[in-house]
C-alpha cells in the first residue's frame, strides 16, 4: 500500500529494529500490521501530542492505549517521577509508595479489600485466575471470545485485540494442556454460561470478563450482564472476575465498578495506575486473596513488583485523577463521538459508534455489534482509509479496528479543532474505499 507521505527517519529506525526484533516491534500491534505503511516511531509527547522521528505532530487518541489519562509528560506525574529517580531506582524490599498506591486502589475500589502489585496486566489476570482455581480447588475458566486478557496461555483463546487484528485462530506454542481447562463463550450470551455451568458441575474455579470490553473495539454488556454473571458465579461456587485493566480508573474513580456497582470477587488492574510505568495489581475479597503466598499458600512473586519508581508515578497519577478530571475526559469524549458520527453521516458511511464512559471505538457497520462475531463482520477496510487520512492529517488513531480510542484531561479546544478539521476527509475516505485496499 503506498501513501502520499514518506517517513524516512521511522522508516530506517523500523528497518534498523525489524534486524534485531521480530517484525521490528515489542508488542505485536504497534507494526500497523492491519492498516498498512511504516509504523510511526515517537519521541516524545506533551499534553494530547506525540512527535514522531520525522518530526511531524500528531494528536494522540491512543494514549499508550489508555494509561496517559493526563496526557503526556504531565508536569505532577513527572516531577514526582523524578524525585523517586533520584532516591533509587528499585530496592527489592518493600517500601512506602507501593503502599500508598494500595491504599488508593483500596480506597477507591471498594470490592478491594487487599491488593497485591505486579508490572503488568498480563500477570494480574495470570495471578488472579491461579488465585481462583488455588481457592476454589477447581481447574476450569470460562472466559469470552473478544475479551484479551493479556497473553496468558490460558486466555489467549479468541483473545480480541492484537489476535483480533492479525485473524490468528489460534497461537501456536500454547498446548492443549494449557488451554484445555479455558471455556470460551459468547459475550453477552448468558445462557451459553448457564449451559457452561450446567455441564461442568463443581468444575469451574472463575469467571473472569472485562468489566466492559474494549479489546474487540468498545462492545459494553447488555444490562444486567455482569449483575448475572455475579449472580451464577454464586450461586454455583465460582469466583467472578473482573479485568479491569483497561477500564480501571479511567472511565471512573473506581472504574467500571464504579458505573455499574456489581461486585467482584476478584479484579485486575494495569494501564491507568502505572501513571506511565509497568504497574499492574490485581486484588479484592480479603479471604481470597489470603490464599496468597506469604499470607497462604498460593505462590506469586515479583523482582521488580511495586518498583519505587513506577509506583511513585501511578500514585502521583491517580492523585490527580478526580471527579473533575473525570468530568473533563468524559466531556472531551463526548464531543469528539459527536464529530466522528457527523462526519460520516455526512458522507453516508453506515457506522455505529459504541462508547462504555469515556471510552468508544467506531465500528463501520449498521448493526450494533454485542459480541466478537458482530465486531469482526464490520467493514474493517473501511478503518484503513480512514486511519491514513487522519494519519496524513496529524491525528494518531489506534492502528487497528479493534482497539478502542483513549482521551485524557490534555485534549484541549485546539486538539478537538484539529481532529475535526481532518474528519471530513478521512469520512470520505471510508466512503471510497474498496475492499481491496484492505489486502
Ligand atoms: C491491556 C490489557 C491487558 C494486558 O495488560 P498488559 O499490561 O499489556 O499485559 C489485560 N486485560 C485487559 C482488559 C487489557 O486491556
Amino acid at each position: 500500500m503506498t501513501h502520499s507521505y514518506d517517513t524516512p527517519v521511522s522508516q530506517s529506525l523500523f528497518d534498523r529494529a525489524a534486524a534485531v526484533t521480530p517484525g521490528g516491534v515489542n508488542s505485536p500491534v504497534r507494526a500497523f500490521g492491519a492498516v498498512g505503511g511504516t509504523p510511526r516511531f515517537m519521541v516524545s509527547g506533551t499534553g494530547p501530542y506525540l512527535t514522531d522521528a520525522d518530526g511531524r505532530e500528531y494528536v494522540d487518541l491512543v494514549c499508550s492505549w489508555g494509561p496517559m489519562i493526563l496526557g503526556h509528560s504531565h508536569p505532577e506525574v513527572l516531577s514526582a517521577v523524578q524525585a523517586a529517580v533520584a532516591r533509587g531506582t528499585s530496592f527489592g524490599t518493600p517500601g512506602e509508595a507501593e503502599v500508598e498506591l494500595a491504599e488508593e486502589i483500596v480506597e477507591r475500589v471498594a470490592p478491594v479489600e487487599r491488593v497485591r502489585l505486579v508490572s503488568s496486566g498480563t500477570e494480574a489476570t495470570m495471578s488472579a485466575i491461579r488465585l481462583a482455581r488455588g481457592f476454589t480447588g477447581r481447574p476450569k475458566v470460562v472466559k469470552f471470545a473478544g475479551c484479551y486478557h493479556g497473553h496468558v496461555d490460558a486466555l489467549l483463546a479468541a483473545a480480541g485485540s492484537g489476535v483480533a487484528t492479525f485473524a490468528l485462530p489460534d497461537t501456536p506454542g500454547v498446548t492443549g494442556a494449557q488451554a484445555g481447562d479455558t471455556i470460551v463463550l459468547p459475550y453477552n450470551d448468558l445462557a451459553a454460561v448457564t449451559e457452561a455451568f450446567a455441564a461442568h458441575p463443581g468444575q469451574i474455579a472463575c469467571v473472569i470478563t472485562e468489566a466492559s470490553p474494549g479489546n474487540m473495539g468498545v462492545v459494553p454488556p447488555r444490562d444486567g450482564f455482569n449483575q448475572a454473571l455475579r449472580d451464577l458465579c454464586r450461586t454455583h461456587g465460582a469466583l467472578y472476575v473482573s479485568d479491569e485493566v483497561m477500564t480501571g480508573f479511567r472511565v471512573s474513580r473506581a472504574g467500571w465498578y464504579g458505573l455499574d456497582g456489581v461486585e467482584p470477587d476478584l479484579m485486575t488492574f494495569g494501564k491507568v495506575m502505572g501513571g506511565g510505568f509497568p504497574a499492574a495489581a490485581f486484588g479484592g475479597r480479603r479471604d481470597v486473596m489470603d490464599h496468597l503466598a506469604p499470607a497462604g499458600p498460593v505462590y506469586q512473586a515479583g523482582t521488580l513488583s511495586g518498583n519505587p519508581v513506577a509506583t511513585a508515578a501511578g500514585v502521583a497519577q491517580l492523585r490527580l485523577l478526580d471527579d473533575v478530571a473525570y468530568g473533563a475526559v468524559d466531556t472531551v469524549s463526548e464531543r469528539l463521538r459527536g464529530l466522528v458520527t457527523e462526519a460520516l453521516t455526512a458522507e453516508g458511511v453506515a457506522h455505529r459508534l459504541q462508547t462504555a464512559g469515556n471510552m468508544f471505538s467506531v465500528f463501520f457497520t449498521d448493526t450494533p455489534v454485542t459480541d466478537y462475531a458482530g465486531a469482526k463482520a464490520q467493514e474493517a477496510f473501511r478503518y484503513t482509509a480512514f486511519f491514513h487520512a487522519m494519519l496524513e492529517q496529524g491525528v494518531y488513531l489506534p492502528p487497528s479496528a479493534f482497539e478502542s480510542w483513549f482521551v485524557s484531561t490534555a485534549h484541549d479546544d485546539r486538539a478537538v479543532e484539529r481532529i475535526a478539521a481532518a474528519l471530513p476527509s478521512a469520512a470520505r475516505a471510508a466512503a471510497q474505499a474498496k475492499p481491496e485496499a484492505a489486502a
